[in-house]
């Protein structure tokens, strides 16, 4: 876990020494502002070049669903077919404002706060139609949604993203499989049941900042040619356990995408404990294991562990 330098309490300010020379297309340190990624727990971040502010699978709710809480957390216990709940308070409290989210896929880690955080900040949504049945089904008006089915790339003022089609987690042992869809047919009465939220197929983005270009995850999976040919100098890598289920995936994931100068983990902690809590076994388990393995099979490449909302300064 690289940290070099933390100028300022939540904000870890990376080295200009992890951009190599000619990365960021020719652009001096200089020009332009430094990129700001704020993690939220889960697959969930805010990303700023100054301009826009972009928001992934931002899920700030981190509700006990679905057994894998804590005995040690008194919130209470949420079924899988209860009512969907976000603790309006605490996204308040972390989000203000937005221009644009991303959505990789419909399940309530991803989707779950959306429908609140789309209503609070007029962001454009751009996910599955199956997230943005849902997203309609929550009153969002239809110019913030933006349906896409993978391979579109679609120029905004001062953004642009390109949507990359992908897979789901190979959860379950790799025995996961989940073909529903929501389409205009399916009849969705909000608020739905967490259960309702449902993958709905998945995505993966190249977010194009002012010098930046991300490429994000939102489950430990990917397509293979999918990624051919995508070069960003940021990686949002899905790290956690199911990946370890699949044929060199470090390996692939690292070697399709040009070996990105930075790489940062996401959906690596336990989303089901609340902001605050202990994160160490998943650190130990998924972040620690994965840093050796990127010294090993991508060594220009520096890993970035990110803490729960703290930011992340890309010079
Ligand atoms: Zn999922």
């Amino acid at each position: 876990m690289k940290r070099l330098g933390r100028m300022i309490p939540g904000v870890i300010v990376t080295s200009s020494l992890l951009l190599p020379a000619g990365h960021a297309a020719g652009q001096s340190q200089e020009a332009g502002a430094p990129l700001e990624l704020k993690y939220l727990g889960a697959a969930g971040w805010e990303i700023t070049d100054g301009n826009v502010i972009v928001l992934i699978d931002p899920y700030v709710s981190r509700l006990k669903y679905g057994g894998g809480g804590h005995p040690d957390d008194d919130r209470p216990d949420f079924a899988r077919d209860d009512i969907a709940r976000s603790d309006t308070d605490l996204i308040d409290s972390i989000v203000s404002r937005a221009d644009f989210i991303l959505v990789h896929h419909g399940h309530f880690d991803h989707l779950g706060d959306v429908p609140y955080i789309a209503a609070k900040t007029g962001a454009k949504v751009i996910g599955t139609e199956t997230t943005i049945t849902i997203l309609r089904a929550y009153g969002i008006p239809e110019e913030q949604l933006y349906a896409v089915g993978g391979g579109e790339d679609y120029r905004f003022d001062g953004f642009s993203v390109r949507v990359v089609p992908s897979i789901h987690s190979a959860l379950g042992e790799k025995h996961y499989f989940d073909s529903r869809r929501y389409d205009r047919d399916s009849e969705l009465e909000a608020p739905l049941r967490i259960d309702q939220f449902i993958e709905g197929g998945s995505l993966m983005f190249v977010a194009r900042f002012d010098r930046h270009e991300v490429l994000t995850m939102g489950s430990m999976n990917f397509v293979e040619r999918e990624l051919e040919g995508l070069r960003p100098d940021i990686l949002l890598a899905g790290i956690n356990g199911s990946r370890l289920g699949l044929y060199n995936y470090d390996e692939r994931l690292l070697t399709v995408t040009g070996n990105p100068p930075i790489i940062i983990p996401t959906h690596w902690d336990n989303f089901r404990l609340p902001y605050g809590f202990s994160q160490e076994a998943n650190v130990a388990r998924n972040l620690v294991p994965f840093v050796e393995t990127v010294a090993t099979i991508s060594p220009g490449s520096r890993v970035i562990s990110p803490t729960h909302l703290e930011t992340i300064v890309i010079p």
